[in-house]
This record gives structure tokens, sequence and C-alpha cells, in this order.
């Protein structure tokens, strides 16, 4: 029997990942109530940037425009070694194959209080603050969740799904029994975060100082706004290492004890852990509660946020009866591979980037002075197996590209939470006339045939037709309307339609 639910989804947590969960749940049509056991958001930053697909995931919330009125692009980044000499150099400020710059920085609590005006102001969902989750149990068909308010009065809620965004200790990770693999080495790090005025601060937008006698970080702010952080090294006392002067010292005088304010001095253990089992049963578990990064890449919580997008248009396809259940399986499979490819990458860079070895400091630097190509950033990989073509061709399930159009519009504010079937009119001409019936009768996939619109998207496919999922990655590309035939059934809404008429 199947229990009767009070929600589509309840999402526990609401930092920044569940909130965006109940964001584009709610944009998704679902129904979801969001627990979270602080009464007010957390005031300081942890996160300061985000790439481009993050920021696509906001535009699709309505609220990125608004979002990088609040931010500034990162133009530069550097290495600096020990002496002070650049090794390595790099202009970061373009438009990136988002739509949007690939280097965002911003101040955590501005995203988390846009998301939450998102939630506020939709339909279908509520953050409910200063309840904490105390049970999750899985029932016939649906998870009860049991929580408890800031009176000691407890309440039941019974939801189709829960997804768990509560955070790195996450609680109901440790109720399921999911334990987790552990990358690289833990090191304690103290953040400071404040404005500094009338200094220069390092020249670079974003310096990594593989200063082996301290390794740090540094990285300008919105405003007057900058953040440092240091290694914690043997013999540091944790109450003498945040005063001014230890400050001002820490930075070999890049933060001034008169010219910096700090308002956030506080100590880290950055981990990189990958949870051994991301769903179980109906339940998802999802942000820093699925994964946990070393921050050199700045990729913790723009993984939370592709775990939303991966996941949310599923559940939806799923409780509108578009796709089978076990759609919901490859949330996990594609997911968790790309995760810990930027878990595992963060942590191997952590080791060479953070020695404290002046021997091994020294090969590094002569290492990098030879090959400065070989410290870009790496590049996203493609998701784990799952519903993309990624097993025939080797352009499927990576992240597709957002053209602009020559009216200055974003793709992806045409195609919004649907499949993108993009192709030539003779390719789309070349189907049979039942698909072009299903394709068009189909309110989860739009296709679009206009150059103006398609080209870049073919360009950069290399095909004459790509199919994007609505989480922006690419189902598979396609030379011959036979092909094309094969991909567009694998859009879940258009095989339960094929099954569907096959019954008949
Ligand atoms: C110093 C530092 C720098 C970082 N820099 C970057 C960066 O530049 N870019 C980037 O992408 N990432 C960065 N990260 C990572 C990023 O901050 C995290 O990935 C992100 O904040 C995780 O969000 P979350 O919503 O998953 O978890 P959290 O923000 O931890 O939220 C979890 C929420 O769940 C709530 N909760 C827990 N248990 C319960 C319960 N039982 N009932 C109800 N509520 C509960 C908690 O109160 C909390 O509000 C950085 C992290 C650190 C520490």
């Amino acid at each position: 029997m199947v229990e009767a639910v009070d929600v589509d989804v309840v999402v526990i947590g609401g930092g920044p990942v569940g909130a965006a969960a109940l964001a584009q749940l709610a944009g998704a049509g679902l129904t979801a109530i969001g627990f979270e056991q602080e009464t007010d958001m957390w005031p300081t930053a942890r996160a300061v940037h985000f790439d481009g697909e993050t920021m696509r995931a906001l535009q699709r919330l309505g609220v990125a425009e608004q979002f990088e009125r609040i931010t500034v692009p990162m133009r530069s980044v550097e290495i600096l070694n020990e002496a002070g000499e650049v090794l390595v150099h790099a202009n970061t400020d373009r438009l990136g194959s988002q739509a949007w710059s690939d280097h965002i920085s911003f101040h955590q609590p501005d995203i988390e209080r846009l998301i939450r005006e998102v939630v506020a102001d939709s339909d279908g969902v509520e953050l409910r603050s200063g309840h904490r989750v105390i049970g999750v149990r899985e029932v016939d068909g649906a998870v009860r969740v049991r929580t408890v308010d800031l009176d000691g009065a407890e309440q039941v809620t019974t939801a189709r799904w829960v997804i768990a965004a509560d955070g790195a200790r996450s609680e109901t990770r440790g109720r399921l029994g999911i334990t987790g693999q552990r990358f690289g080495e833990d090191a304690q790090w103290l953040v400071v975060d404040g404005q500094l005025v009338d200094a220069p601060g390092y020249a670079a937008d974003m310096v990594q100082l593989g200063t082996y006698t301290r390794p740090a970080l540094w990285l300008r702010l919105p405003g007057t706004r900058v953040r440092m952080e240091f290694m914690l090294m043997p013999g540091d006392d944790p109450e003498e290492i945040v005063t001014p002067e230890a400050i001002e010292r820490l930075s070999r005088g890049v933060l001034p004890a008169d010219r910096f304010t700090p308002d956030r001095r506080a100590i880290y253990t950055f981990r990189g852990r990958i949870a051994e089992r991301w769903r179980d049963g109906r339940v998802f578990l999802v942000g820093d509660a699925a994964h946990t990064a070393p921050p050199l890449f700045g990729q913790g919580l723009c993984a939370g946020m592709r775990d939303i997008e991966n996941l949310v248009w599923k559940l939806a396809l799923v409780r509108r009866g578009k796709a089978d259940e076990s759609l919901l399986d490859t949330y996990e499979t594609e997911r968790k591979p790309h995760a810990t490819y930027w878990v595992e990458t963060a942590a191997n860079q952590a080791v060479l980037m953070q020695t404290t070895d002046p021997e091994v400091a020294a090969k590094r630097d002569e290492f990098i002075k030879a090959h400065p190509e070989a410290s870009a950033e790496p590049s996203s990989p493609a998701l784990g197996p799952g519903l993309h073509d990624g097993g025939r061709d080797e352009r499927a399930g990576r992240l597709g590209i957002q053209p602009i159009l020559s009216d200055g519009v974003r793709l992806d504010d045409i195609v919004r939470r649907r499949f993108l079937v993009a192709t030539t009119r003779e390719m789309y001409a070349g189907l049979p006339d039942r698909v072009r019936a299903a394709l068009e009768s189909d309110v989860e996939t739009v296709v679009l045939l206009d150059p103006e619109k398609v080209s870049q998207l073919l360009h950069e496919a290399g095909a004459a037709a790509v199919v994007h999922r609505p989480d922006h990655y690419v189902l598979g590309t396609a030379d011959s309307p036979a092909d094309l035939e094969r991909l567009v059934l694998l859009i879940p809404s258009l095989a339960t339609a094929a099954i569907a008429a096959r019954a008949n």
C-alpha cells in the first residue's frame, strides 16, 4: 500500500544546496517542505567562487542577473612561490561556454538570501526554519520525516522522496549507515574574511601562495572585501594566530592591522570525502552530505548545485508519470564519478601546492615554470554512466554550451526546463512522421531548427543534431535521421509514450 503523502519532497537542511533544491523543485512543479534547524541563515561566507554552470542554475531560477550585480568576475589568477615569483599568470575575465563568466566571486550570504527569496515567492514549497529533523523512516511508497521545533513540539511529515542536504556532518547519512571514502590528507586552515581599505592587496584576484613555510590563498571579493586562507603549521597558537598582528604577519603585510578589518576568523578542517552511496531507497544525499572537497578549485558548492540540477528534473518526470522510477538510479551513477573527479583532483593538487617541504616545493616550481600549461584549471569531466549516449559518443554526458543569440537572449530562457533537440531542417524532415508528431506533442521537449538558434550548438557538437537534457548535459549527437530517432527515443517522456502506444 502506498502511504498518503503531504508533499512530494522533504528537504533536510536549508543551507545553500537545500534552499536551491526547494527553489528548483518549485520551478519543476513539485511540492516540498524544507526543514532547517537554525532559525536564521549562516551569517558568514564559506564559498566565495562560482562557475558558469552554477550561474546557469541561477538563471533557471530567474536571479542570475540580480546575483551578477552583487558579484565580481575573477579577472586573473596567479601562482606565487616562496620567493614571491609569479610562476603562472592567467587572465580569466571572459565569458565562458555557459554564457556567464566561469570565475565569479561573491559573498555567500548574498546568494543564500537571494535563493531563499525565490523559495519564499514560490508556490508549493516552503522552508521551515527552527525545525530539526530527528528521524527519517521509509514506509510503503513514502518516507516519514520526524521533526521537532524550538518549543519541543514534534511533527511527522510524509513525502514521496527526501533530499538530504544536511551538510558535511549529515545525520541522515549516519542514520542510513552510509560511510565515506577519504581522499588526501585532512588539513587545518585559518580562513580570514574582511574589508581591506587603502591597501593594494595582491595584483591578481586569486592567488595560490605556494609558500612552503605557510601555504596560503588570496581572493579579492566584491567591494573592499577580501579573503585569505592560511594553512596551520605545527606550533601555531590558535588564540594568537587570529589577532590582527598575527594576520598581518601571516599575510606578509598584505593585510595590515590598521587597514584590514576582519569580520570572520575561523579555523576549518579541509577534507576530501565522498559518500559511498548517494541513494538509499527514497532518500537522496546532495551537497556536502554527499561530498566535501578541499576548496582548491572552489567547486564544493558548485558540485552541490549540480546535484540538484541533476536530480530535480528526474524526480519531476517520475512524479508526472513520464519516466520509470529507475531513472532515479542514474542520479548516483552519473553524479558520483563526476564529483569524485573534482574531490580527487583537488586533493592531489593540494599535496603539491600545499607542500611544506622546501625540496618538493623547489621541484614543483621548476616543473610549473617549464610547463605552465599543466597548471591550468582541469576541465570538467563527463557524467558517469546513466541517461546519455556516453558509451558510444564521447561528446555525450558532457555539459553542453549555452549560446547567446544576436538579440542578447540566452538560449536557456527559450528552452527552460525541457529536453532540447537542436538540428537542421533537413535532418528533422528525415525523421519518420510518427517521431516528429511525438516530439511536437511532448511538453517535456523543445525542438529548435532555426539556424540562428542552433548553429553554435551544432558547431560545438560537430554534428548535424544534438540533444541536451534539462540539466544542459548532452544526451547525445546524431548525424543521420536514424541516429536522431534512436536518440530522441532515449528521452524518457517519448520512450514512455512509445511504450504506451505499442501497448494500445
Ligand atoms: C572555507 C571554505 C571555503 C569554501 N569555498 C568554496 C568556494 O569558493 N566555492 C564552492 O563552490 N564551495 C566552497 N566551499 C564549500 C561550500 O561552502 C559548501 O560546499 C557548501 O556550503 C555546502 O552547502 P550545503 O547546503 O550542502 O551544506 P551546509 O551549508 O552545511 O548546510 C547544511 C544545513 O543543514 C542544516 N541541518 C543539519 N542537520 C539538520 C537537521 N537534522 N535538521 C534540520 N537541519 C539540519 C544545517 O543547520 C545547515 O544549515 C568552501 C567551504 C569552506 C569551508
